[in-house]
């Protein structure tokens, strides 16, 4: 439905949430301005494979098309130090592709369509409740750093499933098959303040920390994609805290624990959310504090449940004691996957 919508959206962000939401924007006739900070094509901290977003909000954000294509996870394995656990269907088929090119064909997407993107735009944080700009900004450090995400692309290692998820101590970590033969490797890890490694050993270093040392092995004897090394340090799991006013999607507003592949689902989501106060907005229908009162009450009826099953779960598969009960569960396939997959989603 286009719009006569004369109030321009300003959106502070270009990952997911940010260029979903321009385009959906775009789509209805909004004047969208997007302000990231740093500039496309970038690799990313995350593990790269999307699960649990339905194609209805694909289209509704006006985005199917780019997932045309896109590699499909239907299998996956959970091992810990001693080897397989379990491997298993994934209730529901999950994307594959790399932050380095969706969030780059997204930016195209939203240029083609006559959305404004302004690489290399940082808004300062004084403008976090300005009326008119959505904050899509991402994690937001905190100093209780307690975790690290770590990421690197590597070829030349063969995996069981599409999808491997190694369980170690005080540390996770995914390996996901993405575009042109790459294989994502992404964790999840505390802080360990002693390691102190090269960008590019760090990973590997903090697998043989948490006990995972044949990944380690296999990791150093592959190939590994230049440029593709990021690490992500000093942001709480959960609900964040706003300031009031703020109207916030994707992590900046919540972060659902990396195990369940689907941060980037809820940063979709949240967008697909936020269309239609803002459109209401930006006609001059509704004024910025009801259009913010109500995506903030959408988004917390839609993610409350999947955020506390998810950090209760989370807490279980990093600490060596609550983990070892999981372990004989998956090994006797005892763990109720299917009802796990539908409380998190
Ligand atoms: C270790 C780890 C593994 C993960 N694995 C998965 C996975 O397998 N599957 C999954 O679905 N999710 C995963 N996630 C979560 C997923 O990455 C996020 O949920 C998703 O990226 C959120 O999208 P977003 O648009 O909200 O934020 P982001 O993608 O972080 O984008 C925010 C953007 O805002 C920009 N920015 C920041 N500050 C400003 C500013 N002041 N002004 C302008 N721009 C700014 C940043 O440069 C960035 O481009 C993982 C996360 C971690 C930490």
């Amino acid at each position: 439905m286009m719009v006569d919508a004369h109030r321009v959206i300003d959106i502070a962000g270009g990952g997911l949430a940010g260029l979903s939401l321009g385009i959906a924007l775009r789509n209805r006739g909004v004047p969208v301005r997007l302000h990231e900070a740093m500039s496309y094509p970038k690799h990313r901290v995350c593990g790269e494979f999307i699960s649990g977003v339905t194609n209805k909000t694909l289209s509704f954000l006006g985005i199917e098309r780019l997932f045309d294509h896109t590699l499909l996870h239907r299998e996956a394995t959970w091992c810990n130090a001693d080897g397989v656990l379990s491997s298993f269907r994934l209730p529901q088929a999950a994307y594959g592709i790399s932050r380095y090119r969706l969030d780059e064909q997204l930016c195209s997407l939203l240029r083609s369509m006559g959305g404004t993107v302004m690489e290399g735009s940082r808004i300062g944080t004084e403008h976090r409740a300005r009326e008119g700009t959505v904050w899509a900004v991402g994690r937001k450090p905190t100093n209780q750093a307690q975790w690290l995400g770590l990421k690197m692309h590597v070829r030349g290692i063969e995996l069981r499933t599409s999808l491997e998820m190694h369980l170690g101590d005080w540390g996770y970590v995914g390996l996901a098959q993405v575009e042109d033969e790459w294989v994502n490797v992404c964790g999840l890890f505390r802080i360990r303040p002693d390691v102190r490694e090269r960008p590019q050993d760090l990973l590997i270093e903090y697998l043989r920390r948490c006990g995972l040392v044949e990944l380690a092995g296999r990791l150093t004897r592959a190939h590994h994609r230049e440029g593709s090394y990021a690490a992500v340090a000093g942001f709480s799991l959960g609900r964040q805290q706003l300031q009031s006013g703020t109207c916030s999607i994707g992590d900046a507003e919540s972060i659902i624990p990396p195990f369940t592949g689907h941060g980037m689902s809820m940063a979709l989501q949240s967008a697909e959310l936020a269309v239609e106060p803002l459109v209401a907005y930006a006609q001059g229908m509704t004024d910025w504090e009801t259009c913010t009162q109500h995506m903030r009450a959408s988004q917390l009826r839609h993610f409350r449940r999947r955020l506390g099953v998810a950090q209760s779960f989370h807490f279980a598969l990093f600490d060596p004691m609550w983990r070892r009960p999981v372990e004989i569960l998956a090994q006797n396939d005892l763990l109720p996957l299917r009802l796990l997959f539908s409380l998190t989603r």
